[in-house]
């Protein structure tokens, strides 16, 4: 609760559970005019914590049953004592003061234990901070490095340390002074600001030299791409009332752990590598460890391909057809991409889609996929095929995108296709990630007429729940149970049970990976529904896949070829 007024009053957060007292408190400190002070009532810490993080608060009244817990706060803590007498302050309070206290009282309290930590930060601040720059300096670049070296190890992720040297410098402070020397510091501490994160540690070790700790960067090729941005804002000319400088710099970049397992040897292979970077002329980075910088540039180069190969259309979508058991017809083809690379040639799915799913490209890409099926969709049913399902996959990324929808309803427009041949497969992963979500997308996309199976069946974790609930007319049993029908019972038990689990939840289902006649045929005895796999055929271009409807068509017709052996 708060007392208004017309003055803008210093906010103090007041700890305590019982209202009451609160508006009693405010009461007296109102009735003092020159009171500067407004009471906000948090009854929790966590709510203390909320209402420091929204707004400016400048101290904290806590109750003692407040006191127990071991908080860092970042304004002063004052104990509120029910008590008059008190013999000494509690644990990590900065004051005591008694509840009944005057409003005189109170506010000489409060007035004193502000400055006090004002005064405090104030010290510490400028043992902690650089003078000129307001940047962390030597001793607390090596705290915050521990710290995040600590954080890194916790949460598996990579940390690195930059170390950065202006070169020519000596030679600015001799020529033109040291108050120029000055300017271009503070001018490459805000290049280094406009390059890097808030969370990111910025340091200068002394004179010319600089550290930055980066934390959470999650891949080697975020991290080249900091190093590449950090060159070229150093490469651009600094201004000292009329001369123009260019001033080379030298990065040295070391990670953690590969380059040190401790504060020392981290810093001083960042220096090491620093130095190999000072050898060439001009704006330059060295790694420490070799193969990051190596695995960086790859990564780096693979992304930069992929995003090209979007553009210059050098994905392809392969079909691989599914057969119905009990009638020996194809009734369904799985969209599969392929990406035909300038060097590397036909690269399947595993080589590409983890970087596509990183980089986010895994979006634009799902949607390249559906507009390539629905357009080959339309081309069958030009060319008179009977009407099979076109399957693709979704990823849960592309699931989440708000597009999905109005994207897919704008194509089943403009391709004229009947909606109902078009399915998506989602994986168990994608399903569960967000059921509810998933839910709502799903029904909306079913309202559209398409329909959807359950990608790699046996691999996640389906709630039977969630099988009931989600709009799915198929289940695929992955491969890896498949495989092993024929020589291990209990996979052949797994599977026989996947697929009454799926008739029973009304799903035809579909065995993906059938390779041999003999696995086809224990599936058959199963009552599966569809087969999927090399034993039929591999997946294939889209005109090849034309003639092979049409012989396999005619195969059956002439009771011949494959259609009898199924
Ligand atoms: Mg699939």
């Amino acid at each position: 609760m708060s007392l208004a007024s017309e003055r803008q009053l210093l906010r103090i957060v007041l700890l305590d559970t019982d209202p009451g007292a609160s508006v009693q408190l405010s009461r007296r400190l109102m009735s003092l005019r020159s009171n500067p002070y407004e009471l906000v009532q948090a009854d929790s810490w966590s709510s203390a914590r909320q209402l420091l993080a929204e707004g400016e608060f400048k101290a904290i009244l806590a109750r003692p049953s407040f006191l127990l817990e071991d908080w860092d706060s970042p304004v002063p803590v004052i104990h509120l004592a029910s008590e008059p007498e008190f013999d000494q302050n509690p644990h990590q309070v900065d004051d005591s003061i008694w509840d009944q206290a005057s409003a005189g009282e109170l506010i000489r309290c409060l007035k004193y234990a502000i400055e006090r930590h004002d005064l405090q930060s104030a010290i510490s601040h400028a043992s902690s901070y650089d003078a000129l720059t307001g940047v962390c300096n030597r001793q607390m670049v090596q705290d915050r490095l521990t710290l995040g070296m600590r954080r890194a190890l916790r949460t598996n992720q990579p940390l690195a340390v930059l170390f950065i040297d202006l070169d020519n410098f000596r030679h600015v402070n001799d020529t033109l002074g040291h108050g120029a020397g000055d300017v271009i510091i503070q001018e490459v501490v805000t290049r280094l600001r406009r390059v890097l994160r808030n969370t990111d540690t910025v340091g200068r070790m002394g004179g010319d030299e600089f550290a930055v700790i980066v934390e959470d960067y999650a891949r080697a090729s975020n991290l080249l791409h900091i190093a590449q941005k950090l060159t070229s804002e150093m490469a651009e000319p600094f201004f000292v009332e009329t001369e123009s400088l260019l001033l080379g710099c030298s990065i040295g970049i070391a990670t953690y752990p590969e380059a040190g397992q401790t504060v020392d040897s981290l810093m001083l292979h960042a220096n090491m590598a620093m130095l190999q970077a000072k050898g060439q002329r001009g704006c330059h980075y060295h790694f420490y460890d070799d193969r990051i910088n190596l695995q960086a540039n790859s990564l780096i180069e693979f992304e930069t391909a992929l995003r090209q190969a979007l553009r210059r259309n050098q994905f392809e979508l392969h079909y691989q057809p599914r057969v119905n058991l009990s009638t020996g017809k194809i009734v369904g083809l799985e969209g599969l991409i392929r990406w035909r690379h300038p060097e590397r040639g036909l690269l399947g799915p595993n080589e590409f889609i983890p970087l596509a799913e990183e980089t986010g490209l895994i979006v634009p890409m799902g949607y390249w996929v559906i507009a390539r099926a629905c357009h080959d969709l339309a081309q069958l049913q030009k060319r008179k095929m009977p009407p099979i399902h076109i399957a693709v996959n979704v990823s849960f990324r592309q699931f989440q995108d708000s597009q999905l929808l109005p994207t897919v309803k704008r194509l089943l427009e403009k391709t004229t296709i009947d909606p109902r041949w078009l399915e998506f497969e989602l994986t168990e992963t994608a399903v569960m990630q967000n059921p509810d979500q998933v839910l709502m997308t799903m029904q909306g996309m079913a309202g559209l007429g398409v329909r959807f199976s359950l990608d790699d069946f046996g691999t996640g974790f389906s709630s039977f729940m969630h099988l009931q609930r989600l709009p799915i007319d198929l289940l695929k049993i992955d491969r890896s149970f498949v495989k092993g029908i024929d020589s291990s019972g209990s996979d052949r038990q797994l599977v026989h049970a996947m697929i009454d689990l799926g008739h029973s939840l009304d799903l035809e289902v579909v065995a993906e990976g059938v390779e041999h006649r003999q696995q086809l045929d224990s599936l058959r005895q199963m009552g599966c529904d569809q087969v999927q796999g090399f034993f039929i055929s591999p997946a294939m271009p889209f005109e090849e896949l034309c003639y092979f409807l049409d012989a396999y068509r005619m195969g059956r017709e002439d009771q011949k070829v494959i259609g009898e052996s199924l």
